[in-house]
């Protein structure tokens, strides 16, 4: 699995989130859905496949994680919300655990910055959040949307996006080169597989988004990260996780591609340039060439 419930600090995480953790406790990580214990495993920087989280005991009968589930299945050609909503805990708000966040967004209005947390494990949460559906990076909310693309009209609340933008559909958006956003998105493109350029300042990925003649892309979409405020660690995590999506898509070159999704916005004077700030607000991941994206 990719996705875990931490009951110390009270909130759904992915996988990836144990590459940045100094010490991985091995007995804080359950399901979900149905609370059986989960062991993090393959987080160790020797490993070469990306973390994952293994079940110790069988999910539950009706759990939405278990391999026996059909939900998962069948969410493939339809909806699988009901009356009630979605039918599981799923990703629904994204928080930046740093209680100055706003504060720095309000001086630097030009991205949001998720990296700043100073908090302690014991600090997180509130009493009014569902904590089952909040998470503090883009990774699980982004594994949603690929998952489930018939329930795109559920919920959804990230910070700095527009008020309006409420459900997966209006926050999500697929680059098109040349295409101007007025406001900050959760923009998704293929990567195009050059080696990223890095200075002090930034790490530059190539997406295929951008102007193509003849088959030749002309003018690519660039994602700049702005790394000033990262840690050689995070800067690392930002790498290792595009190194292993390549890795992934290499080795089933025939069936997925590798994708790239921020939390950022588009250069106000070069609508091919777009910007992020954290490792927080990146996901790398393959996606199946026959999923709806
Ligand atoms: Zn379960």
């Amino acid at each position: 699995m990719d996705i875990a419930y931490n009951t110390v600090i009270k909130r759904l995480v992915a996988s990836e989130e144990l590459w940045e953790l100094e010490v991985v406790e091995k007995d804080i990580y359950s399901c979900p859905d149905c609370y059986v214990p989960l062991a993090p495993a393959s987080y160790l920087r020797t490993n070469k496949k990306r973390p994952y989280f293994r079940y110790l005991k069988p999910h539950k009968i009706d759990c939405a994680y278990s391999e026996n589930s059909s939900l998962i299945k069948t969410a493939q050609s339809k909806s699988i919300s009901n009356k009630d909503g979605f039918p599981f805990p799923y990703p629904s708000k994204l928080i930046f655990e740093n209680k100055n966040n706003q504060e720095a967004i309000n001086n630097d209005t030009d991205v949001p910055r998720a990296n700043r947390s100073k908090k302690k494990s014991n600090e997180y949460g509130s009493g009014k959040t569902n904590h089952h559906r909040t998470v503090s990076t883009i990774k699980n909310i982004v594994r949603h949307y690929v998952c489930f693309p018939n329930d795109r009209h559920v919920g959804l609340t990230v910070p700095y996006v527009s008020s309006e933008q409420t459900t997966y559909n209006s926050i999500f958006k697929n680059i098109w080169g040349g295409v101007l956003y007025s406001t900050n998105h959760i923009f998704f493109s293929k990567i195009y597989w050059t080696s990223p350029e890095i200075t002090e300042e930034h790490i530059s990925i190539r997406l295929t988004a951008g102007e193509w003649e003849d088959g030749k892309q002309t003018k690519p979409c660039k994602l700049r990260i702005n790394i000033n405020s990262l840690s050689s660690r995070q800067r690392a995590l930002v790498l290792r996780e595009l190194k292993t999506t390549k890795l992934e898509a290499m080795k089933n070159k025939a069936s997925v591609n590798g994708y790239i999704f921020f939390l950022g916005k588009q250069d106000k004077n070069d609508r091919f340039l777009f910007h992020t700030d954290s490792h927080k607000l990146i996901s790398c991941l393959t996606v199946l060439k026959s999923a709806k994206i």
